[in-house]
């Protein structure tokens, strides 16, 4: 049994952690670096042990001082939380050989998975629908590429394999350009993910991103615990998220999600993951799995009662999975929300102080963050300073209590993406259902203040 839980990141995703943790009634372990010395998920932590500088690549990226950290402080187990060694086999692969127990599926899946070809064919095999696409990475052979894009057809996608964070992807539109892009991505893919593998994907007009959340324990049990609408998006990152995704044909998404649990029990998967799919015109394409919580899992929690993080602790210990499939029942609908410290206009990250921290609250509204007042938003991490997260029973209430809690939020000392937020909830296309993963920047902008 898991005693003491060491969490392997910062910010609201490790206080998140903690909350588990206690409720659990486990004890929580906080690392930071020297410029967390003050964080939130320090304060509220039973234990905390600083592994390094400001940094991340010498701090939360830091394997072996976060390994020593747990040894230190007698952790049982690690929760790596999104982000830094979340997806990192090898950090998981230490984990276990040094006795403690990861929270998160076997190493060997979380290195299929991370390479985006080689989950494809893990798909494929199991029979779950793909973008249209090469299977294998690109040789070297410009006619090679320049046959291998004409077959897929253009506009066409360049996809490293080992990318992630929206990183690592170019359009083409036209054959001319193929080349150059493939060149730059497969070196920018070396230089990033240390991995220079490429392949070509159909370039989808008009998708909504919509992905299928998944708990497994480790006897093969699994399950699917509804999707999320992700679509809201700027430079492939998302925005705002909501459950279920709406002006979907509720049969459709059970199919892909039924494909879904296959491949899990396919490929041996343990804990919470994500299948994130593009879908357009009435069918799902498979893009990747992400094998970890992901940022937006709160949307998930509220429509379905699960405690997702309480979840992946208790499969982590060995649990056999408590639920059915047919004890899972979606109520209501609930938005996210992902408030960056950031420019409005341009989106530019705004480092600095926060001043005033006066978040939403009152009926249907949870608030996920590590801010207070007089809380510094560092440079050398994520701009996100929080979630603001709305349940409803219905969508057009949902929208409502969302819009009225993004006008209620004050945020001083950093600018945010909070009329960013307004400009969404306030689109029509939004609100009736006609928008794609293009639409934040096409019909929805958020234009200078004069
Ligand atoms: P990452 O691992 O960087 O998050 P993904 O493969 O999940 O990359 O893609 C991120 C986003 O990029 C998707 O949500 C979608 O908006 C866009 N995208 C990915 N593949 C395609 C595609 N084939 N056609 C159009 N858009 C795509």
């Amino acid at each position: 049994m898991i005693k003491n839980v060491l969490i392997a990141n910062r910010g609201e995703i490790a206080l998140r952690v903690i909350r588990a943790c206690h409720e659990l009634g486990l004890r929580a372990t906080a690392i930071y670096s020297t410029a967390d010395r003050d964080a939130a998920h320090v304060a509220q932590a039973d234990d905390a042990i600083c592994i390094g500088p400001a940094s991340a690549a010498r701090s939360y990226l830091n394997k072996e001082a976060i390994l020593q950290a747990a040894h230190i402080t007698g952790a049982d187990a690690v929760h790596p939380g999104y982000g830094f060694l979340s997806e990192n086999a090898a950090f998981a692969r230490m984990v276990v050989e040094r006795g403690l127990v990861f929270v998160g599926p076997p190493a060997d899946v979380i290195d299929t998975m991370g390479d985006k070809l080689a989950a494809k064919r893990a798909m494929i095999e199991s029979g779950v629908p793909c973008v249209p696409g090469t299977e294998d990475a690109l040789p070297d052979d410009p006619e090679a590429i320049r046959s291998l894009a004409e077959q897929v057809g253009y506009p066409v996608l360049i996809k490293a394999a080992a990318g992630g964070g929206g990183r690592g992807m170019r359009v083409v539109e036209k054959p001319e350009d193929l080349i150059e892009a493939a060149s730059l991505t497969r070196t920018e893919a070396g230089q990033a993910f240390a991995n220079p593998d490429i392949y070509i994907e159909k370039f989808m007009a008009t998708p909504r991103h919509v992905e299928i959340q998944v708990l497994c324990d480790n006897y093969g049990n699994a399950i699917w615990l509804g999707e999320r609408d992700c679509s809201m998006q700027r430079r492939h990152q998302k925005v705002l998220e909501e459950a279920p995704a709406p002006f979907i044909a509720r049969h459709l998404i059970a199919e892909v999600a039924e494909r879904a649990v296959a491949a899990c029990k396919l490929i041996g998967y343990r804990g919470v993951g994500t299948f994130e799919f593009l879908y357009q015109d009435g069918h799902f394409y498979f893009i990747e799995m992400n094998t970890r919580l992901q940022v937006e899992h709160p949307v998930t929690e509220l429509v379905t009662g699960v405690d997702l993080v309480q979840a992946q602790l208790r499969v982590a210990q060995g649990e056999t999975l408590w639920l059915r499939q047919s004890d899972v029942d979606l109520r209501g609908v609930a938005i996210e929300c992902r408030l960056n410290a950031e420019d409005p206009v341009t989106f530019a990250a705004s480092p600095g102080t926060v001043t005033t921290w006066c978040p939403a609250g009152g009926p249907g509204i949870r608030v996920d963050s590590h801010m207070r007042a007089g809380d510094a938003v560092s440079p050398y991490y994520d701009s996100m300073i929080g979630k603001l997260i709305a349940y409803a029973p219905t969508r057009d209430e949902a929208i409502r209590r969302m819009l009225r809690a993004v006008r209620e939020t004050r945020v001083e000392g950093v600018s945010t993406n909070l009329t960013l937020h307004e400009q969404i909830l306030l689109n029509d296309g939004f609100v009736s259902g006609t928008f794609d993963i293009h639409a934040i920047g096409k019909s929805i902008k958020v234009e200078p203040d004069v």
